[in-house]
């Protein structure tokens, strides 16, 4: 067991010590076994979420009517989930009921993969009722019981199972992806959100051509919002096709393979957040100027810090042959004359200053724009006197 697993003890050995089963189960045991980087460590028990709340100290209420509360142990979150059977899934996102049970067995049952329906107790035994150490082995994405039901049930374990071979590189198991054939149209009555947060994951998968290569064999994308009207983004994506870290860097390579597609209207149909559409305008913004002129100080100093990593992926994505990398970003970076428009040597006053007869206008915000693109692409020094002597030879239009 690793580190992020005896962290975790402590909290199965208290609901333990009060008389309940408590085990490691989901991704975590999975992860473990494949000795990959884990995630989140998930706690299935058989004490109920009014039980829990009452035994630990900190503990947050985010789904109690399913049955999960988030523990606090150590500055540590952990999800800790009573056993449970789903209901129906109406509504394409929660199943209507659950039913808190005291066997993990039934819950192990609702899970959507064998390699996702191992439990572990704090001895490091396993739980496995559905061979899924043997899915590990042969490196296989098969669904708990009958994929046409499950599928049916919850169609977002289609797009999971996708996910899934994009982060693990396992092949989908031959009768789980007829499943998917046959149900696949269900996902077009799935709430958007829930397939903006695997597609993430999908996109981010270290053996992403493995999962792009299931999207195109599935035709699941024909069913998704964009891509049913513009089937040919997924067969333009490139070869050299590399992870991508967030799905503003997903739709600034969306945008830039299908320029009549906004970065807007993904936002829009994919129900992102207004910080993933700052982040696509941005890359979108300095990818757009790279092909024109390469690298330059400009579309550097525009761009946040935060996303000199997505800018570097996405232009060697476009560019496999002329990689280039984070550090020759932050070099330029180093070498801007001015951080920000404050740090400019003249400030609108001193421009209203310069040209006492004019009215203030939209002149101003132009002239001082100008003024900062110089500056910043190295053309103009930024000392009072070389700008005003700039600003003789190129006076702003009046409007
Ligand atoms: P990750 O490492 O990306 O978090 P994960 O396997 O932990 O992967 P989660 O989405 O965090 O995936 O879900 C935790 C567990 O809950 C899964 O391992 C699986 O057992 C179960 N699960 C999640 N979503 C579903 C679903 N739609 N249907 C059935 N079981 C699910
Ligand atoms: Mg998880």
């Amino acid at each position: 067991m690793t580190e992020a697993f005896l962290m975790a003890m402590p909290v199965i050995n208290q609901i333990e010590n009060q008389g309940h089963q408590a085990f490691y189960v989901g991704g975590c045991v999975r992860d473990l076994l494949l000795d990959r980087p884990i995630g989140d460590i998930d706690i299935a028990t058989s004490a109920s979420p009014a039980f829990i709340q009452q035994i630990f100290s900190k503990v947050i209420p985010v789904g109690i009517e399913h049955g999960t509360v988030i523990v606090r142990h150590h500055h540590q979150s952990y999800e800790v989930t009573t056993f449970r059977i789903d209901g129906d899934y109406t509504d394409q996102r929660h199943p209507d009921s659950v039913e808190f049970i005291d066997q993990i067995d039934k819950d192990l049952e609702r899970r959507d993969f064998t390699i996702n329906a191992l439990a572990m107790n704090k001895d490091g035994v396993i739980t496995d009722l559905f061979d899924g150490q043997g899915d590990l082995q042969a490196k296989l994405i098969r669904t708990v019981g009958d994929g046409y039901e499950r599928f049916t049930e919850d169609p977002l374990r289609m797009i999971r199972a996708l996910r899934f071979t994009s982060q693990l590189g396992f092949t989908i198991h031959r009768q789980t992806l007829t499943d998917i054939k046959k149900v696949k149209p269900a996902i077009e009555g799935l709430a958007i959100e829930r397939i903006t947060n695997e597609f993430t994951k999908l996109f981010a998968g270290e053996y992403l051509p493995i999962g792009i290569a299931y999207l195109k064999d599935t035709e699941i994308y024909k069913h998704l919002p964009i891509f049913a009207d513009f089937p040919e983004i997924i067969c333009s994506l490139p070869n050299a096709l590399k992870p991508l870290h967030s799905f503003g860097e997903v739709i600034a390579l969306l945008h830039v393979i299908e320029p009549r597609v906004s970065v807007a209207q993904w936002i829009k149909e994919w129900k992102c957040s207004n910080k993933t559409k700052q982040e696509a305008a941005q890359l979108v913004n300095a990818l757009e100027q790279y092909k024109r002129d390469g690298l330059n100080q400009w579309m550097i100093y525009q761009l946040s810090e935060s996303y000199y990593g997505g800018l570097n992926r996405l232009i060697n994505i476009f560019n496999p042959n002329e990689p280039i990398t984070v550090d020759a970003l932050e070099q330029i970076a180093h070498r801007l004359p001015i951080q920000s428009k404050q740090e400019l040597a003249i400030n609108g006053n001193d421009l209203i200053n310069l040209f006492p007869n004019r009215q203030k206008g939209r002149w101003l915000q132009i002239s001082i724009n100008q003024i900062e693109k110089e500056v910043v692409s190295g053309r103009l020094k930024n000392t009072k006197y070389d700008i005003k002597e700039w600003i003789q030879w190129s006076p702003p239009e009046t409007n």
